[in-house]
């Protein structure tokens, strides 16, 4: 589904992604782990083009990565997106949220967005709460509303950002047991996380970063039973 072959980015002098190459299958989940400043974000952010690459190639769906324009706006709404911070849109309400891209990005019927939004807002628990404004909402609810936005588009693969570095440690759960429901049902994940207890539970592979490499990828088992190498050692002797 994602295949990035030699990818190489750079912000100024600072090499950020060293020949990265990682292929993602139809339904499988990945979780990518690793210290801070590693690269995890900008992995995540050049898969749909936030970031642009300096070498390699990024193929979704079999398709490269256009450069811009109509093509691109295509290819994006493939990839959904979930990050720290929610970025709702404050003005709309819960429900809005949900249907505002369909309808102006996808072009769907009115009614037809309606209806899948308040089918995804009972997906993710929260179909009680389709007519408030976001930040009548608490964090957990907020960020399952983005869950629901982004599954809104139909995306072939999600990405999500440390989706709940930001939350109040009661309502990770909530929005981790959605995104384990999510990977159950079959979609294609690409998970950053810190949350290593998800990581053993949803993940097929975790992928471990530092310094802009992938270091070690390995089945959760095999990685926290076994890590192979000092960097990971040293990094889960400090997070576990
Ligand atoms: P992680 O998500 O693993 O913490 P990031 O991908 O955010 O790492 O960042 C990797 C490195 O790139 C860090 O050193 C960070 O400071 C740097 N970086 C990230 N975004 C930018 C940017 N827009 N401009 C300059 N440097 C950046
Ligand atoms: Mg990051």
């Amino acid at each position: 589904m994602v295949v990035l072959e030699n990818v190489n980015k750079h912000f100024g002098d600072l090499h950020v992604l060293k020949d990265i190459n990682l292929t993602i299958h139809t339904g499988e989940v990945v979780v990518v782990i690793g210290p801070s400043g590693s690269g995890k974000s900008t992995l995540c952010r050049t898969i749909n083009r936030l970031e642009t690459i300096d070498s390699g190639t990024i193929t979704v769906d079999g398709k490269q990565l256009p450069e811009e324009g109509k093509a691109l706006a295509a290819l994006r709404s493939d990839v959904g997106m979930v990050f720290q911070s929610f970025n709702l849109f404050a003005h709309k309400s819960v429900h809005d949220n949900v249907t505002l891209g369909p309808i102006k990005v996808r072009k769907i019927d009115k009614d037809k967005a309606a209806a899948r939004a308040t089918e995804l807002l009972e997906r993710v628990g929260i179909a009680s709460q389709a007519d408030k404004l976001p930040a009548h909402l608490s964090g957990g609810q907020q960020q399952r509303v983005a869950i629901a936005r982004s599954l809104a588009m139909d995306p072939k693969v999600m990405l999500f950002d440390e989706p709940t570095s930001a939350l109040d440690p009661e309502m990770i759960n909530e929005v981790l047991d959605v995104m384990t429901a999510l990977a159950k049902d079959g979609m294609t994940m690409v998970v950053v996380t810190h949350e290593m207890g998800f990581a053993r539970r949803a993940a097929d592979r975790v992928v471990f970063m530092a310094d802009g490499q992938i270091v070690e990828e390995n089945t959760p088992d095999e990685f926290f039973s076994n890590p192979q190498s000092a960097r990971a050692q040293d990094f889960l002797s400090k997070i576990l």
